[in-house]
C-alpha cells in the first residue's frame, strides 16, 4: 500500500500535494499522479517513477487549484505505467485515488462493461471511479454514489474522490486500509499516512472502517457505514515526531516493545480480507506465481534467521510446503541443489545486511521460482532486487535487541504462508483461522501489556533469589 493525500484549501495545493506525496515515498511507490479541480475543469498529470517526474510536469503545466488529490502507487494489478498510475477518471467527472486492493474487480470490470464504460487501464481502481460515476447518474448526488459504489467493493480500500461538480469538496471512504481526517487552518486534508499531512495540520481524525467522509476548507463531515454523522475522536499523532526518541520510556527497547500493536496493526492494515489475505500483497503477479511453489528456501541472519525459524511451521502446517533455512553468511558456499518450483525468500530489517543480499545475488545464478524478500525499507537493495516484497512497516528500531522488527517479520511471513495456501487453494478453514489470529495480534498484545504489574512483581522476585550453589 502507497500514499493517499487530498486537500481542500483557500491557497492553491499544487506543491502541498506533491510535499505530501514526497513525505511518503519512504514507503516505496514505482509512480506518481495529481488530480486538481482547476477552474471548473478537473486537470490530471501522471508519471512513471518518481515523484520529481511529477514535479517536473507541475512545473511546466503549473495548474492552480484550490482542491485536488494525489497517490503513489505501488502495482497490485496492472503494471506500472503511465496509464496505471492513479488518479482514475471516469467520464470527466470524477477522479480517485485508491490504496488497496478490490478482489471482485472481475465481475465488476465485466458488469461495467456491459455498460458502456470504457476502461483505460489494467487495474482494479479505476473500476471505482466509473462505479461512482455510474451511481452517481442515478442519485444524481456523490455521497449517495459513494456509498452505494463501496458497498459492491470486496477486499480493501481508502479511497479519495473529486468530483467536477462539487468544486472545493474531497469525499473519502475506508475500509481494512488506513485513512484519516487532517483538520488544518483555512484548509482540510485526508490522507493515508500522518507524516504526508504533519506540518500543516492542527489535529488528525482515524476513520474507521466503514466511515465515509465529505470535506472542504471550512467543514469536516464523517459518516460511519450506516451512513449516520459521527464524530471521532480528535487526536494528535505524536508517533511522527517522536519515531526516534524515547518518549517517557526508560530505554528505546521498552519504547519499541509498548509499540508492537500499532507496529503490527500498520504490517497487517490493507493485507487482510474477511478469511484470507488480499491477493497479490506480495506485489504484481505474486498471487499467479504462488500456486506453483513446492518449497522454499530462506536465508537471513540474526534475528530475522529466528522469525524464519519460528514461522516454518506456519510453512509446514498452512502451506504444506517443505522448508530449508540457512544463515546467510553461509549459503553462498555450498551449492544449493535447487528442487523445481523452489522460492527464494530473504528477511532482513534494514534490507541492506551484507550476507543476505550477497546470498540474493547467488540466488539468482540457480533455478529458483523466483525471490520474495521481507524488509522494513522499501527503498532498501533487497527490495528492489527481489520479484516480489512485503514491507513490514513496523517504524525505526532503535534498540538493539530487537522486539518490534521481529514481531512485524512473523506477521509478515504468517501472510506469506497463507498467501501460498490461498494460491493453491488448500487449507481453508486454517486459512481463516490464521487470518483472524493476526487481526487479533494487536489487542492481544494490549492485553498482555496488562500483565505488566505482575511481571514486575515476578521478575523482583526471581532477582532476589540466591544464585543455585554449584
Ligand atoms: N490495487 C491498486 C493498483 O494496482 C492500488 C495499489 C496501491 O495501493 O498503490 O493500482
Amino acid at each position: 500500500m502507497c500514499g493517499i493525500i487530498g486537500a481542500t484549501s483557500s491557497r492553491s495545493v499544487g506543491k502541498i500535494l506533491i510535499k505530501g506525496l514526497q513525505s511518503m515515498e519512504y514507503r516505496g511507490y514505482d509512480s506518481a499522479g495529481i488530480a486538481l479541480h482547476q477552474k471548473e475543469q478537473i486537470f490530471r498529470l501522471r508519471a512513471l517513477g518518481k515523484v520529481s517526474n511529477l514535479e517536473e510536469m507541475m512545473v511546466e503545466h503549473k495548474p492552480k487549484a484550490k482542491t485536488g488529490i494525489a497517490h503513489t502507487r505501488w502495482a497490485t494489478h496492472g503494471k506500472p505505467s503511465e496509464d496505471n498510475a492513479h488518479p482514475h477518471g471516469s467520464n470527466d467527472e470524477i477522479y480517485i485515488v485508491h490504496n488497496g486492493i478490490i478482489e471482485n474487480h472481475e465481475p465488476i470490470r465485466t458488469r461495467l462493461k456491459n455498460e458502456g464504460y470504457q476502461i483505460a487501464s489494467q487495474t482494479d481502481s479505476e473500476l471505482i471511479a466509473h462505479l461512482i460515476h455510474f451511481y452517481k447518474q442515478k442519485s444524481g448526488k456523490i455521497t449517495q454514489a459513494l456509498i452505494e459504489a463501496t458497498k459492491e467493493l470486496k477486499g480493501a480500500y481508502s479511497i479519495a474522490v473529486i468530483d467536477k461538480d462539487k468544486k472545493g469538496k474531497v469525499f473519502a471512504a475506508r475500509q481494512k486500509s488506513p485513512l484519516l481526517i487532517g483538520r488544518g487552518i483555512e484548509e482540510n486534508f485526508v490522507a493515508s499516512d500522518p507524516l504526508a499531512i504533519a506540518n500543516i495540520t492542527e489535529g488528525f481524525y482515524l476513520l474507521e472502517d466503514g466511515d465515509f467522509a465529505e470535506i472542504s476548507k471550512e467543514k469536516i463531515r464523517i459518516f460511519d457505514e450506516t451512513s449516520k454523522a459521527v464524530q471521532r475522536k480528535e487526536t494528535l499523532i505524536a508517533a511522527t515526531a517522536t519515531a526516534t526518541t524515547r518518549g517517557g520510556y526508560k530505554h528505546f527497547m521498552e519504547k519499541e516493545i509498548y509499540e508492537q500493536p500499532e507496529s503490527i496493526g500498520n504490517t497487517i492494515n490493507g493485507r487482510l480480507g474477511e478469511n484470507d489475505v488480499l491477493d497479490n500483497i506480495f506485489g504484481l503477479g505474486s498471487s499467479d506465481a504462488f500456486k506453483d511453489i513446492k518449497r522454499i528456501q530462506f536465508v537471513a541472519c540474526g534475528t530475522s534467521l529466528h522469525a524464519a525459524k519460528t514461522a516454518r511451521k506456519w510453512f509446514e502446517d498452512i502451506c504444506e510446503t517443505p522448508c530449508y533455512i540457512d544463515f546467510a553468511s553461509e549459503y553462498r558456499y555450498r551449492n544449493p541443489l535447487v528442487e523445481e518450483n523452489t522460492l527464494f525468500v530473504s528477511i532482513s530489517q534494514s534490507g541492506e545486511t551484507a550476507d543476505t543480499l550477497a546470498a540474493l545475488e547467488y540466488a539468482k545464478s540457480k533455478d529458483y521460482l523466483g525471490a520474495v524478500s521481507i524488509c522494513n525499507v522499501p527503498t532498501s537493495t533487497m527490495a528492489r532486487d527481489s520479484d516480489w516484497k512485503m514491507f513490514t512497516n513496523a517504524g525505526p528500531e532503535i534498540g538493539v535487541a530487537s522486539t518490534k522488527a521481529f514481531t512485524t517479520q512473523l506477521a509478515a511471513l504468517l501472510m506469506l504462508a497463507i498467501s501460498i495456501a490461498k494460491s493453491q487453494n488448500i487449507n481453508k478453514e486454517k486459512r481463516a483461522e490464521a487470518t483472524q489470529d493476526l487481526r487479533n495480534t494487536p489487542s492481544l498484545l494490549q492485553e498482555a501489556f496488562g500483565l505488566k504489574a505482575d511481571i514486575d512483581q515476578i521478575t523482583e522476585n526471581i532477582a532476589k533469589k540466591d544464585k543455585p550453589s554449584t
